[in-house]
């Protein structure tokens, strides 16, 4: 399949690459390591994130222009979707893009709905940076600084620093060989882990003091709303971090942040230590993710929304 890809490449000009809503940094680094390589082939690329890069990203080398909040509407030679386990991740006007060009669908999620023409899924791949790489190994791409730096920041921050269950020995491999093609693993981890406004802290406090637990500990739940984020001049860009934060609690199997989109609309995004697959649990209400990674949208006031969670982790 990497051949066949490899081969859609080769045989075409015009490419568009985009990722999820909300990107993090695999979806970021995934989409801009495949730019710059695509780019080196003399190819016309082009990257499409409904979302602008978070704060915390932007010291990732990236093309001179991305497009955001609309679709750019063209024939493509090809669609590359990355980190998407469906494509309604990509955001509004998804259902366009199979007629933009063969939807090429590259993803590490276990709920891929292989929506693609072509469907490259690893689950047991640490990140879809993973995956890109043996891609570009395929095609004998140049590992230029610019790719290196993307792939080795999307492993990075995929793994939790190399500390969740899908680091794997591919991780450890490849951003050894990026550090050779001249990335600082120093320098990434500051600008990920230590580069936070002030701001990003007045709002984890007004989230902290939220925090209730369930099922003798088990089970850590916090919120984040519209309001906090008014008081503080923040948006959901600060909020990275802040449930594997509230997963750092002795005994917590399941951390659960809900963050308040409207009244009647919140994102939930919930992180496992243990056994516990939040993807199912997720998967009930329509989104999806990984074992101990995952995510969902459920409409509903406050009250009914937690209501509904607290009955899918049969909470008394
Ligand atoms: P996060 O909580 O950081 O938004 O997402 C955690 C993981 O779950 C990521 O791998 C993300 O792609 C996935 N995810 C988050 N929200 C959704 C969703 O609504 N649907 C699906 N299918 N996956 C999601
Ligand atoms: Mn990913």
């Amino acid at each position: 399949m990497f051949r066949e890809i490899r081969d859609i490449i080769g045989n075409g000009e015009r490419f568009l690459i985009t990722a999820h809503i909300d990107p993090d940094g695999d979806a970021l680094g995934s989409v801009f390591s495949l730019y710059w390589v695509l780019d080196s082939l003399r190819k016309q690329p082009c990257i499409y994130l409904r979302d602008r890069v978070p704060y915390m990203y932007e010291f990732l080398p990236k093309p001179p222009q991305v497009f955001h909040g609309e679709i750019p509407e063209d024939q493509y030679d090809a669609v590359f979707a990355l980190d998407c386990g469906n494509l309604f991740r990509v955001g509004d006007g998804y259902e366009k893009l199979k007629e933009m060009g063969p939807v090429i669908n590259i993803d590490h999620h276990t709920t891929n709905e292989t929506f693609g023409i072509v469907n490259i899924i690893d689950a047991g791949a640490s990140s879809v940076a993973e995956i890109l790489y043996r891609l570009y190994k395929t095609m004998k791409a140049t590992m230029s600084f610019n790719v290196a730096i993307n792939l080795y920041t999307a492993i990075f921050t995929d793994t939790g620093s190399f500390r969740y269950s899908n680091t794997n020995s591919q991780a450890f491999l490849i951003c050894e060989e990026m550090t050779k093609s001249g990335v600082s693993p120093s320098y990434v981890a500051q600008m990920v882990h230590e580069n936070h406004p002030k701001e990003r802290f007045l709002l984890l406090g007004l989230v902290l003091a939220t925090l209730e637990t369930h099922k003798s500990d088990t089970i850590a739940m916090a919120m984040v709303t519209q309001d906090m984020f008014r008081r503080t001049n923040t948006s959901k860009e600060h909020t990275e971090g802040f449930v594997e934060s509230v997963k750092e609690i002795r005994g917590v199997d399941v951390a659960v942040l809900l963050r308040e989109i409207t009244g009647s609309q919140y994102k939930i995004s919930m992180r496992s230590k243990g056994n516990t697959d939040v993807a199912s649990i997720c998967n009930l209400f329509g989104g999806g993710g990984h074992r101990n990674a995952a995510g969902c949208t459920i409409n509903g006031t406050i009250r009914e929304v937690k209501d509904r969670l607290k009955e899918a982790f049969k909470i008394e």
